[in-house]
């Protein structure tokens, strides 16, 4: 099988679908939008998963599962919500299928068999959460309520791609209610920093935090947090979002508590999610023409070593080194693979693990054993150096860290590079159809303005950076009062 990758610089979307399938991530599936999650892509979500699951539980979430399914009459009952995602939903109508008397052999919906009340297929779970907080929420005393799900949900999506917008997509999502309308806008924030920690800890990907213009805002909510990456090819990512909901839903469902005062007040709301699109995130940013580029952090295997030999004897030998270095890696907290297959040549193993984006490789082979050396390649830099046997392991614990470091400071260059600050439409213009990247600009504040510079160039607010600089200033289109620069760009 060719392993060659598209080169990014001729197609990067076709060199990210290659990449995607060729590494074994994922692939797709029979039904359209809907992808196939490879075990070593699921590694990485595991992976995810349990730093961003000990994050929630740190800052006092608590893990619960809610249905699939949301009765009609409850999904439509917060309006914006239900309008927002009416045109993605995939709605349940009947529950049971029976022979077709026309079609030998073949099965068909049984027109008996019809739901009384139709049921949605869950795009997020505000309708059936609130719906079930109501029986949760009496008094003040059971407030804060945070709450996190780990699901799947569907949303039918026109134009998707591999884990960056998929029909289903695996995801988490925070439910939480408060008594006061400070305390759920501090969660909604404190939950945004949590991702952006989550993302440049972790992923080494750097992020802008910042609130979405109106017309970016989640359908239901008062304000959408969000937090913003840049991709290689100079498109934005929207990597997470955390939403304050104010009284919606409480209003919607009549969820109210019974205050201090003994007076009944409705609560306040916040959500939060990031999904499997994050993989793609992950992959975007870092990634070359070789392959994946890991960060460690994150890699389900941080180091793999090859053994170089001819014959039983020599295994023999290389293995028994090998095997007290596994053990000290394993001691260490390192992940480890020795991958003595007999099946496939050293060569073929390089470049599968190039592909994988291992972040360290260790080869080891006949003069390594006379020499006491082995040879250690590093996959973010491809640079390898010979590393004496006695501290390759602390050398590699040191050299997991440098890289982590190294790939978010190579992404943040490159984000630096990429954000460009211009004070007129042509500018502006200019730097979307050439370079790329954030835009940084005045903009007067309406949707209009919004509307019209996204015909025109296909850039859209990603952003209005937190702690934001006030600056007076012209709109970039209209020439109108602004109070600070936004950001823009192409997105994903
Ligand atoms: P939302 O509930 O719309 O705020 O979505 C939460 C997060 O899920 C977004 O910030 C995205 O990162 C991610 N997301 C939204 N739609 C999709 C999709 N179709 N496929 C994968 N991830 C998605």
């Amino acid at each position: 099988m060719s392993k060659n990758l598209t080169k990014r610089e001729v197609d990067y979307s076709k060199w990210y679908n290659e990449l995607v399938v060729k590494a074994d991530l994922a692939e797709n599936s029979a039904v359209r939008g809907c992808m196939v999650i490879k075990p070593y892509g699921y590694a990485i979500w595991e992976k995810m998963q349990a730093e961003l699951d000990r994050m929630f539980k740190e800052t006092g979430h608590e893990n619960a599962y809610f249905p699939l399914f949301v009765p009609k009459s409850l999904f439509e009952a917060e309006e914006k919500n239900a309008e927002g995602f009416a045109k993605e939903c995939a709605v349940v109508t009947h529950y049971r299928l029976q022979n077709d008397p026309d079609n030998p052999g073949k099965l068909r919906v049984d027109p008996s068999a019809k739901l009384e009340e139709e049921l949605v297929v869950r795009p997020t779970s505000e309708a059936i959460i609130w719906s079930t907080f109501k029986g949760w929420i009496q008094s003040y005393r059971d407030l804060p309520l945070l709450i996190n799900q780990w699901a799947n949900v569907v949303r039918w999506e026109m134009r998707t791609r591999l884990f960056l917008r998929t029909a289903e997509f695996l995801w988490q999502e925070g439910h939480t209610a408060h008594t006061t309308k400070k305390e759920a806008l501090s969660e909604a924030m404190l939950m945004q920093k949590v991702y952006a920690e989550f993302a440049e800890t972790f992923m080494a990907m750097p992020v802008i935090k910042g609130s979405k213009s109106e017309s970016e805002r989640f359908a239901g909510a008062d304000e959408t947090y969000t937090i913003e990456a840049l991709m290689q090819d100079g498109k934005a990512l929207q990597a997470g979002t955390s939403h304050f909901l104010g009284q919606n839903f409480a209003k919607a469902f009549d969820v109210k508590y019974t205050s201090k005062e003994g007076k009944q007040e409705y609560v306040w709301a916040t959500s939060w999610g990031v999904s499997t699109r994050l993989i793609g995130g992950l992959i975007m940013t870092h990634s070359d023409d070789f392959g994946l580029v890991l960060p460690p952090r994150l890699a389900p295997i941080q180091v793999v070593i090859v053994p170089i030999y001819k014959g039983d004897d020599q295994l023999a030998e290389i293995s028994s080194k090998v095997d007290g270095f596994v053990k000290e890696f394993r001691q260490q907290g390192v992940s480890v693979k020795f991958d003595d297959r007999d099946t496939y040549r050293p060569g073929a193993k390089f470049a599968e693990y190039e592909l994988k984006g291992v972040p360290v490789r260790i080869a080891i082979g006949k003069r390594d054993l006379e020499n006491n050396t082995v040879e250690v390649a590093r996959r973010d830099t491809l640079v390898k150096q010979t590393v004496s046997q006695d501290d390759v392991v602390d050398f590699v614990a040191n050299l997991l860290v440098e890289i982590q470091d190294n790939m978010f400071d190579k992404a943040v260059s490159f984000r630096k590079e990429h954000t460009t600050e211009v004070n007129t439409f042509e500018e502006f213009k200019e730097v979307i159809k050439t370079k790329g990247g954030f835009v940084s600009a005045h903009w007067d504040g309406t949707s209009e303005t919004e509307d019209r510079i996204k015909d025109l160039t296909k850039a859209t607010i990603r952003c209005i950076p937190i702690n934001n600089k006030i600056e007076e200033g012209a709109c970039v289109f209209t020439g109108k009062k602004s109070i600070q620069r936004v950001l823009f760009a192409k997105a994903y």
